[in-house]
């Protein structure tokens, strides 16, 4: 059986991957600092190890005993507005701490590491959809951090021989039968709109009406988080080293969310018109046709209705997100 280290495994992302693994007959270990993901959250089926990639000869040490045929790192932090005020903070562990798993991944042998990294890697595209070999150029720390990642990857698989796939998702969302997103404090679309939605807040702030979009709110493209799951598994049979960009395609403005939540909760959503958020482009839309050619990858949900539909059931079965 396959053995993956799966860093943030606490995590969203991680979460919800770790599930996917397990179910797909792999051996996983998480490996989280639980700074920012929750305890509960990580698979009770999945061995646990409490870290901070930071500690370096710890995960050296973790990586050295522990026969892994691959690594997927998922521990960072991740929200550009802080990027933006604490840029130390997201170089430090993004980019600083993963270099120490990169090297503990080396001394262990392992042979396959998936990054994940983001469309911040693009900054303000000169066009959508963006392919993976358009010009990155981040208007953040948090997408530069990112960024120099994957150049670091690029060299280790060059220098080192490990093969490495880094993954940019767009905007990540939605929720497996068990994990779903529980950012404390929570920024992102959906479970805001959610949490609105269930009463626990007033109503949801839109940043933003004039974009150059033809409703005026910014354009994402929104990609299940089971789909991400298995782009990772896939990304371990990739042919060769490389990126790959993780979406569905379809750009979807803020009021057109809005919308599919309305429709799915059968509530209104109360919102009003605030000041843009500083560093959010206007449309940020993935062209995945190489994830889609070369990894195999058929993403199962591809409408807005089915992704916030899967995010309100676990809101309903836990109101209160996770326990810890
Ligand atoms: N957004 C918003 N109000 C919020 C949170 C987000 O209007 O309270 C908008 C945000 O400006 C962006 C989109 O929703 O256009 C998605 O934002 P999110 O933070 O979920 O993801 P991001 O695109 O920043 O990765």
């Amino acid at each position: 059986m396959a053995k993956v280290l799966v860093t943030g495994g606490a995590g969203y992302i991680g979460s919800v991957c770790t599930e996917y693994l397990l179910e797909h007959g792999y051996e996983v270990t998480v490996f989280d600092a639980l700074i920012t993901g929750h305890r509960s959250a990580v698979d009770p089926r999945a061995e646990f190890i409490y870290g901070d990639l930071a500690d370096r000869e710890k995960i050296i040490d973790v990586c050295r005993n522990g026969k892994f045929d691959a690594v997927m790192h998922f521990a960072a932090f991740s929200l550009v507005g802080e990027s933006m005020v604490d840029p130390s903070k997201y170089f430090r562990n993004n980019l600083g701490s993963a270099i120490n798993l990169a090297d503990a991944a080396v001394a262990g042998g392992v042979k396959n590491f998936v990054f994940s990294s983001t469309a911040a890697t693009f900054g303000q595209p000169e066009k959508v959809p963006i392919a993976e070999y358009d010009r990155q150029v981040p208007i953040n720390p948090y997408g530069e951090s990112k960024l120099c990642f994957e150049k670091v990857l690029k060299w280790y698989h060059e220098i080192h021989g490990i093969n490495y796939a880094a993954l940019r998702y767009f905007n990540a969302a939605g929720a497996s039968e068990l994990h779903g997103e529980d950012h404390r404090p929570e920024s992102h679309l959906i479970p805001i709109i959610l949490q609105t939605a269930a009463g626990k807040r007033d109503c949801l702030k839109l940043f933003g009406d004039d974009y150059d979009t033809p409703d005026g709110s910014c354009i994402r493209d929104y990609i299940h988080v089971w789909d991400l799951a298995q782009a990772h598994e896939l990304a371990l049979h990739a042919p060769e080293s490389g990126h790959y960009n993780l979406g569905t395609g379809n750009g979807l403005s803020v009021f057109e969310i809005i919308k599919a939540a309305e429709a799915v909760t059968g509530k209104k959503i109360p919102f009003e018109i605030a000041p843009r958020r500083p560093g959010d482009p206007a449309r940020l839309i993935a062209c995945s046709d190489r994830a889609r050619k070369e990894l195999k990858w058929t993403p199962q949900y591809e409408s807005a209705e089915k992704i916030v539909e899967s995010a309100w059931k676990w809101r309903q079965k836990f109101p209160e997100g996770y326990a810890d």
